[in-house]
């Protein structure tokens, strides 16, 4: 302490309050997070962690145990492939209870950008693999097993040290293209949803705080769920955030521990307002009978509810359903009804992928219609959102 406190001199009685009101002003409480709200902890309620001894040496583990002090931790050799863990395809109630309990923190080992050209011009490494949401379509957990809760990367200086790196070896982009006309555009959420990684730890505001000082590029993430806190985050136009919708009814079937699709329509305007860029995908794209009248619903509900300022900048990317056949297996075990709609052999067409995987896709033909209906299904009902790409 620089100065002793002043004290009153003998025999004087002390300053009184003003008006005789005691005077005691205090700074009025700062906005508590949601991140320590129930409703984040109905996501996310980590109780047991597995870590890399790194990992929980580094200041971002630090940083995320300090907040979970009564979590019981586990060292681990490495965050790929924990036996207690990953895999399990067993049912579902499981899989909830390790991804809303259970983190991992790992140290990510190879930092490479990859390119994309579609969504966005390239693919971060990024600060998380694995999610505490449990969608019945998600490719997310196709490496690690279906319990697959979030890993964190705790080397977060290291990979925005390289994203930084990577932006600033690029230069200006000269030619406009799908991805965005001026920006080098970078993913920064393949393997995970960011929003929900805000819940537990910096990570994803580093990476927005990095973007913010990036002026050739622009981070974007897809995301379903609407976490509040990254309203704070002061994005300064250089992060995309892009919520992922899809009819109410496919959503309540498919989207399991999302935030409802009207939640994330509402969410739109005040992130726009908070500097973010507010893009939609309209993804996946589930083919069942009444497929058309519901997505003619949804863009009617957009267009009725979004402002002008949302719609003036919005485009979206089409993404119809990928599945897969193991997934599907894995589905009928637990929650058979996604099935009826994802399961589609007479409309579908199966596809080896580069990892041995069997993919399975809308045939060609009925993809280009499908693809050509929701083009005219958005003209007729949403004509200010452009399409960025569809797939
Ligand atoms: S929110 Fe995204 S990453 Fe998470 S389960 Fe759903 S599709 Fe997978």
């Amino acid at each position: 302490m620089d100065q002793p406190p002043a004290e009153s001199a003998p025999g004087e009685p002390e300053q009184q309050a003003l008006f005789g009101w005691p005077d005691t002003a205090q700074e009025p409480d700062p906005q508590p997070s949601f991140r320590d709200s129930p409703a984040a902890r109905r996501m996310l309620d980590v109780r047991e962690v597995y870590a890399e001894p790194a990992a929980l040496d580094s200041p971002r583990g630090r940083q995320i145990m300090a907040r979970f002090p009564e979590a019981r931790v586990t060292e681990v050799a490495g965050h790929w492939r924990i036996p207690s863990l990953h895999g399990n395809e067993g049912n579902i109630a499981q899989w909830v209870r390790i991804k809303s309990g259970t983190l991992v923190l790992g140290v990510k080992q190879t930092l490479r950008t990859r390119p994309n050209g579609r969504s966005a011009d390239w693919i971060a490494p990024g600060p998380s693999n694995g999610c505490a949401m449990a969608c019945a379509y998600c490719y997310v957990p196709r490496r690690k097993g279906y319990a697959n809760p979030i890993t964190l990367f705790t080397n977060i200086e290291a990979i925005v040290a390289h994203v930084r790196r990577h932006v600033r070896a690029q230069g200006p982009k000269t030619e406009p293209n799908q991805c965005d006309p001026r920006a080098w555009v970078y993913d920064i959420g393949e393997n995970g949803d960011c929003s929900v990684d805000a819940l537990v730890c910096d990570n994803t505001a580093d990476l927005i705080a990095a973007f913010r000082g990036l002026p050739t590029a622009k981070a974007s993430f897809a995301t379903k769920f609407v976490n509040p806190d990254l309203l704070a985050l002061d994005p300064q136009g250089r992060t995309r955030v892009r919520f992922s919708l899809m009819p109410p009814d496919d959503a309540r079937l498919l989207d399991i521990r999302t935030s409802p699709v009207a939640e994330r329509i509402a969410a739109a305007a005040d992130f726009l307002d908070a500097g973010y860029e507010v893009h939609f995908n309209l993804s996946p794209v589930v083919l069942r009978p009444g497929w058309q009248r519901d997505w003619a619903a949804l863009l009617t509900h957009l267009d009725d509810v979004l402002p002008d300022r949302v719609k003036d900048q919005a485009a979206a990317e089409i993404i119809m359903l990928t599945h897969n056949r193991s997934l599907h297996e894995v589905n009928l075990g637990w929650h058979p009804r996604a099935e009826e709609v994802l399961w589609q052999p007479d409309a579908q067409e199966t596809k080896r992928s580069q990892n041995g995987a069997l993919n399975v896709r809308y045939a060609q033909e009925i993809k280009r219609q499908a693809l050509t209906r929701m083009g005219q299904l958005l003209a007729s009902h949403a004509p200010w959102l452009r399409v960025r790409y569809a797939f």
